[in-house]
């Protein structure tokens, strides 16, 4: 039965991508509140990453006290900096993620957000690439943990949570575009799609232990079969 199963996107190289304007309206956002310091993001493996940690990691860098209040106004200036700039014109869908998620949907399987996004900004890059937010009325983002994998059971708790039900690990599948997307299930018994439209090539995800590893999602069909038969 399709409402046993719930599935897990990630955002950037799984569901878009936005081509540099998200780093590009952090680091701006960085800039704005500190003043030039030549923040960049050189020698930090953004892929997969927490937004959380990767500021952090700037602010450390930078000799910044990363405190709640300045972690605080960093989400709010981003948040403006990334609404204003990402039009959706700087947006890319990758090809049938969408149409994926509306199809688990449509035949009732829970679909949320697994995804190293603040929040916010998750919701701002979903709505320029004219993605329907609603079908991610659930998810785990970049400041519920320090670590991706930590991000597993609280998406699954809040998966629970709307749903009235919970779901059993093997019928969970987190579906993302790197090894950290595919170690994520891992270590909770949850199944993983790994799919190379993001900075990795389909060998490395399969490397990583992905179970199913895919060049894209456009075979709707044959991706619905595999999660949910
Ligand atoms: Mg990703």
């Amino acid at each position: 039965m399709a409402a046993h199963h719930l599935v897990l996107f990630d955002i950037d190289g799984t569901l878009l991508r936005s081509e540099g304007a998200g780093v590009a309206a952090m680091l701006r956002a960085f800039a704005t509140i500190h003043g030039d310091r030549g923040f960049s993001f050189a020698g930090l493996e953004i892929a997969g990453a927490l937004d959380g940690v990767l500021f952090d990691r700037i602010m450390t860098q930078h000799g910044l006290p990363a405190h709640d209040e300045a972690h605080r106004e960093f989400q709010r200036t981003y948040h403006e900096e990334l609404d204003r700039t990402l039009t959706p014109d700087r947006v890319r869908r990758m090809p049938g993620a969408a149409e994926l998620a509306h199809a688990l949907a449509a035949r009732g399987a829970a679909t949320g957000l697994l995804t190293g996004n603040y929040e916010h900004t998750a919701f701002v890059k979903i709505r320029a690439a004219g993605i329907d937010r609603t079908l991610f009325p659930f998810g785990a983002y970049g400041t519920d943990g320090s670590l991706r994998r930590q991000l597993t059971p609280v998406a699954m708790a809040r998966a629970a949570a709307h749903h009235g039900r919970s779901f059993a690990a093997e019928r969970v599948t987190v579906i993302g575009d790197t090894p950290l997307d595919v170690d994520c299930a891992k270590a909770h018994g949850c199944r993983s799609i790994g799919v190379a439209t993001g900075p990795f090539p389909i060998d490395t995800l399969r490397s990583a232990g992905a179970d199913l590893a895919v060049d894209s999602l456009a075979d709707t069909d044959g991706l619905m079969r595999w999660i949910l038969g």
